[in-house]
Order: structure tokens, then sequence, then C-alpha cells
């Protein structure tokens, strides 16, 4: 791919290591333009934590860092070892760029990864937590080509995904 990017460390998020939404918001266009013009599929993982603000309220902000430090090792994880990439979106919200990869494949991989989550446990001092997370993906194609109309698109299966009672992928 061709983005070349002058400073990566701006452009890094500093609780979860992952790349920050400034970063998805020009290196999502440049992949996007890149995999239509090389006539490659390209598609995206929105995932958002489930009941975290529970998590927060039962557990403490400092328990809530932890799971999102948790959660953004187990999306590198996965997703490395692929041409891909990783960001923090928003607070508990993350994206997974895969360009290269078509929407069934990258559906096996959020559901890999939602297995991973679900049976994962996160130690915070001597306090068990359980979590779990929602995916809305998406693909380049005939209902989306650029950058906003993708990361919608993705948003909206994520809607259906916590609407349908959450810990569940839709794409
Ligand atoms: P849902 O299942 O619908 O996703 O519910 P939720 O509780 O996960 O979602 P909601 O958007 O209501 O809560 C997100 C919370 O995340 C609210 C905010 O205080 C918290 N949050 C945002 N950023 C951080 C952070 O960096 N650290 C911690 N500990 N909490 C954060
Ligand atoms: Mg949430
Ligand atoms: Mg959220």
């Amino acid at each position: 791919m061709n983005y070349n990017s002058s400073d990566p460390e701006a452009q890094r998020d500093e609780l979860s290591g992952l790349y920050n939404r400034v970063y998805v918001s020009e290196r999502l266009h440049s992949d996007i333009e890149d995999c239509i013009r090389e006539k490659l599929p390209l598609s995206i993982i929105i995932a958002d934590i489930d009941y975290f603000r529970v998590i927060n309220d039962n557990c403490g902000h400092t328990a809530g860092d932890q799971v999102i430090k948790h959660f953004s090792q187990l999306l590198r994880t996965v997703v490395n070892g692929r041409q891909g990439w990783t960001a923090r979106y928003g607070g508990e919200e993350f994206l997974a760029c895969l360009p290269g990869v078509a929407l069934a494949e990258a559906l096996a991989l959020a559901e890999e990864l939602r297995q991973c989550l679900e049976h994962s446990i996160v130690m915070y001092r001597d306090i068990e937590i359980k979590l779990t997370a929602s995916f809305g993906l998406a693909a380049i194609g005939a209902e989306a080509n650029r950058r906003d109309d993708l990361i919608a698109l993705a948003l909206n299966r994520l809607t259906e995904a916590k609407e349908q009672g959450r810990n569940q992928v839709s794409g």
C-alpha cells in the first residue's frame, strides 16, 4: 500500500498503542483507493465492548482502562499476520482495516475474535473481569466505495449486533 506518514507516533493512541482516529481518516481513504485501483477487496471491522460502562461502574476506571488494553492486544494478535492495521476509533470502540480481505473472511476473523474474547478473563487486582464485544462489518463494493460510506455501513451493522442482543457479529 502507498500510505506514507511523516509522524507515526502522533497517530498512536496512548492507552491502547493502536492507531488513533486521525490515522483512520487518512489511511482508510488511501487504502480504499489503492484496493479499488488494484481490484482487490477491502473489509473493515468495527468492534464495541458490550456494557463497558458497567465494567467502569463496578470495577473502576483503571480496571476499564485495563480492559481496553486487553481488547487492543487481542485485536492486534488476531489481525496480525494479515496485511492490515488496527485503531482505537473511540472510547471502547475499535476499527480493523483489512485490505485484500473479502467480507466472508473478515466475518470469520471477527467471529474468531468474538470467541477469544468471550473465553478470556482480565485480571484486575483480585477481580476477574469477563467481557464480550459486538462487531459490525462492511466491505467495499456496490453499497459502499468511499471511506465514510464504509464506516457508516459498518456502524449500522454494529447497531444491529447490539440490538440483536450483543456478543455477536453482523455484516
Ligand atoms: P453498549 O453495550 O451499548 O456498548 O454499552 P456501553 O456501556 O459499552 O456503552 P456506553 O457508550 O454507554 O459507555 C461507554 C463508556 O466508556 C462511557 C465512558 O465513560 C467510557 N470510556 C470512554 N473512554 C474510556 C477510557 O479511556 N477509559 C475508561 N475506563 N472508560 C472509558
Ligand atoms: Mg460499548
Ligand atoms: Mg461505544
